[in-house]
């Protein structure tokens, strides 16, 4: 695992602990030698991420797409800013350059880009692992919903068991090198990195 994809909130949230741990997740993506890829913004969480991880010495790879570069505020400081043309081209690229995925609290956003590569890997399209920082119990809800689609018979048991649930983003980092991917739901191997 080389680099690691965050998806997180584009407004800090209420909770002072979702910056702590923005900020800590950053610094541990930097001290283990890895790359931060993330959506380029300077505002919230994710400004927040990319700001420890360069703190740390890390290389940060930002993706966002044209529209939002004044929007969103594109950050100055980055060892590389993708700009692309759509949403679609952002997620897509974010999802080829990345070895993995964590979650952090956020919005719509962060569940939507979260969704669409989970639901990739579970099509096979690729085999890379993702999962949750569940900062104060944030993600709870939602993972009470993914059980609720097994229970209910729309989501295969092991394409729950593949989110990675962590208290500390070290935690997640050791998860994400430790994964192995379920077989892809229409059948055949899982889907290498470089498919
Ligand atoms: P939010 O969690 O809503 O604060 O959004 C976090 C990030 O997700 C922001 O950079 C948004 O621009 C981005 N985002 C929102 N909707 C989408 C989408 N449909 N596809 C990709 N990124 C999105």
């Amino acid at each position: 695992m080389n680099s690691v994809c965050v998806y997180c909130g584009s407004a800090f949230g209420r909770d002072p602990a979702y910056l702590a741990a923005a900020t800590a997740t950053g610094a541990a993506i930097a001290g283990a030698g890895l790359t931060l890829v993330y959506g380029g913004a300077r505002v919230g969480l994710m400004g927040a991420v990319a700001d420890a991880a360069l703190a740390g010495g890390g290389r940060v790879v930002g993706v966002m797409p044209r529209d939002l570069v004044d929007r969103e505020i594109a950050h100055p400081g980055l060892s590389k800013l993708h700009i692309v043309n759509s949403m679609h081209e952002r997620k897509w690229r974010m999802a080829e350059l990345a070895d993995a995925f964590l979650s952090l609290p956020g919005g719509a956003g962060t569940l939507e880009e979260m969704f669409e590569q989970w639901t990739w890997a579970q099509l096979g399209f690729h085999a890379k692992p993702s999962g949750f920082l569940d900062v104060g119990g944030y993600f709870g809800p939602l993972r009470e919903m993914i059980a609720r689609m097994v229970d209910a018979g729309f989501l295969a048991p092991a394409y729950a068991d593949m989110l990675i649930y962590a208290a500390e983003p070290d935690e997640a980092l050791e998860a994400f090198a430790r994964y192995t991917p379920p077989a892809p739901k229409w059948g055949g191997p899982p889907a290498r990195d470089s498919d």
